[in-house]
């Protein structure tokens, strides 16, 4: 059964004693019927607004405890809604430098990602359709950039303290390559990761070999 929190992509206690919720969005958009009905709720709870979150989506903030669960009930439980962090850029269909279809790309991981719901760890991905990485792909744990041949895959990227880009793990892949490498180093990854440790500390202790090992690419 759907939780909130796979709903909702996590709902967070503030310092103030204050709920936020996230609402899905898939591939970082939202249709004219989602935005009446968030308005509506924001207007009917008398909540403050909407904060723009930094892995593009929108969050419902300023919400007392007490009504944290009527307020996810008129939000709505969203099929589709996925409960790792996702970001992708424009792409080729709406950027003129683009090279590969971003949305189509969000759209296929997303799905490989459901069915690792419970693998217990939330790597964050990023999707670009060319090579500037608009879509924070160096710096995700996992990074997608197009190009003309087709996709560079890369892991271990952070944005953290100790901010580094991924580490590339093949190149000139075709969509289901991409998914099914990604999918192979997530089980590995998921398998071997040590508590509170994300991609790149992961990457610093068993080396990139063994992920593109993991992956079923042959080292260059
Ligand atoms: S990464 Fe490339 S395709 Fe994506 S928004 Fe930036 S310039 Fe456009």
């Amino acid at each position: 059964m759907k939780t909130i929190h796979d709903t909702f992509g996590g709902i967070s206690s503030r310092a103030d004693g204050l709920c936020a919720l996230r609402p899905a969005m898939p591939q970082g958009f939202m249709d004219a019927t989602m935005l009446a009905r968030v308005a509506e709720v924001v207007r009917d709870f008398g909540l403050p607004g909407i904060r723009a979150t930094g892995a593009q989506r929108v969050e419902l903030y300023g919400i007392a405890p007490e009504v944290v669960d009527a307020v996810a009930r008129r939000i709505g439980d969203l099929d589709g809604a996925c409960p790792f962090m996702l970001t992708l850029c424009l792409g080729r269909v709406q950027c003129d430098k683009g090279l590969q279809d971003t949305r189509a790309m969000a759209a296929r991981l997303e799905a490989v990602l459901k069915e690792r719901t419970g693998m217990g760890v939330r790597p964050k991905f990023g999707v670009s359709g060319c090579p500037r990485g608009c879509g924070q792909s160096y710096v995700r744990d996992v990074g997608l950039l197009g190009d003309a041949k087709g996709w560079t895959l890369l892991f271990g990227g952070s944005a953290g303290r100790k901010a580094r880009p991924g580490q590339t793990v093949a190149k000139g892949l075709d969509a289901d390559a991409v998914l099914s490498c990604t999918g192979r180093i997530l089980d590995f990854f998921s398998a071997n990761v040590k508590k509170g440790e994300r991609a790149a500390g992961f990457v610093e202790r068993v080396g990139m070999d063994a992920v593109r090992h993991a992956a079923g690419i042959a080292t260059p």
